[in-house]
């Protein structure tokens, strides 16, 4: 898939590129206080919702193609392209007539390969950069399928936007962060940039910092965070905006990561630490094959003497002391339990593989 990078879309977009504006847009003094707000700041995008995808009716649902032309406050004052979400034929049509310079897709659109469809139908032809979101639960096939259908109608001009995942048992976050799937969205997409939504991620300003931290410790390329003059009378998503002061704050004590490239001898030092890792790598899965060999053995007496596979005794007491020994050596009881499982769903599959062998052997 060729993929045009951020940096490559003529908007004068940098690398760690920033994106902020409100939720929602609300009036034209609104996108000016913000956008007055924001001056000085290290802002490269301006954001504003103009059709809002909300869970239930009767909450404010964006103003609408007028909210378009207040647009223009931002681009001037803080001389900014300005990006806006599409969720339909109609909204991409308006949004293009307007000048809007960039797109994003939403996380419930995302999810409806239909209006990923409908939208990809409505941009064949044009080169405008767009931004897509992850969906709301944790598919990455839904989110690659998104980029997929965009690149065959010509948009080569793409993005991720990392928003979280959505899951009932989560307390902390408004959305999980699940750092993997954008990470596995970078290397399953070579050169696409994606850029962390701490706002949606968090659904609270307190956290807003440490997730924007997180984001770039796990090199992720940009922020896209949720401001507003007055937060808390926001028409909407008003706990988790911040005002433009509090952004400056949070983006001057963000610590960027060094690029390994401007440190050429800090590679050959790595190589050495990366040398042993491969070793110990090598070591874990020897040992991993010779524990799984002693399982097909357990396998085999269990079947010789029409055992049970799982003997839940036996894996009360494995767990209990590997995850003592696991704890004692540093390691997280998370950690070791999660590991625990693999090994043990894996033998478990082992052996029942070897049952079922045995039962079709016997009816031959
Ligand atoms: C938004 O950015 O305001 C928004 C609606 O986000 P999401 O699609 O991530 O819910
Ligand atoms: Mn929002």
């Amino acid at each position: 898939m060729e993929i045009v990078d951020i940096k490559d879309w003529g908007l004068g977009l940098s690398e760690h590129l920033l994106i902020a504006g409100p939720c929602s847009a609300e009036s034209p003094e609104q996108i000016e206080a913000i956008a007055k707000g924001l001056k000085g700041s290290r802002v490269e995008l301006f954001r504003a919702g103009v059709w809002k995808p909300r869970t239930r009716p009767g909450s404010f649902e964006g103003i609408g193609e007028d909210a378009l032309g207040w647009l223009e406050i931002a681009r001037e004052t803080l001389n900014v392209p300005v990006t806006v979400e599409v969720a339909n034929t109609e909204h991409v049509e308006q949004a293009l007539k307007a000048g809007v310079e960039v797109l994003w897709i939403g996380a419930r659109t995302t999810v409806n390969p239909f209006s990923v469809q409908e939208i990809c139908e409505a941009l064949r032809g044009t080169d405008i950069p767009v931004m897509v979101k992850n969906p709301i639960n944790p598919d990455l096939q839904l989110w690659l399928g998104a980029f997929e259908r965009l690149n065959k109608v010509g948009i080569k001009k793409l993005a991720g936007i990392h928003r979280g995942f959505s899951d009932p048992y989560e307390k902390r976050y408004r959305n999980k962060p699940e750092w993997s799937l954008p990470i596995h969205l970078k290397r399953l997409l070579p050169g696409i940039s994606v850029i962390c939504d701490p706002s949606h991620i968090c659904g609270t300003r307190e956290i807003i910092a440490s997730v924007s931290q997180r984001a770039i410790n796990f090199g992720l390329d940009g922020l896209m965070i949720e401001t507003h003059h007055d937060p808390d009378n926001a028409w909407s998503d008003a706990k988790q905006q911040i005002t433009p002061d509090t952004l400056k704050i949070i983006y001057e004590n963000l610590n960027f990561r060094e690029s390994i490239e401007a440190h050429p001898e800090a590679i050959s030092e790595l190589d050495k630490f990366r040398q042993k890792v491969d070793l110990v790598d090598t070591q874990i899965i020897e040992l991993m094959a010779d524990r799984f060999q002693v399982i097909k053995q357990i396998g085999e007496y269990k079947k010789g003497h029409n055992l049970a596979v799982f003997q839940p005794s036996r894996w009360q007491d494995v767990m209990e002391s590997r995850i003592q020994s696991g704890v004692n050596k540093g390691m997280t009881e998370k950690f070791m339990k999660s590991m625990l499982f693999a090994i043990h769903e894996e033998s478990v599959k082992i052996q029942e593989a070897q049952l079922k062998e045995a039962k079709t052997s016997n009816k031959v």
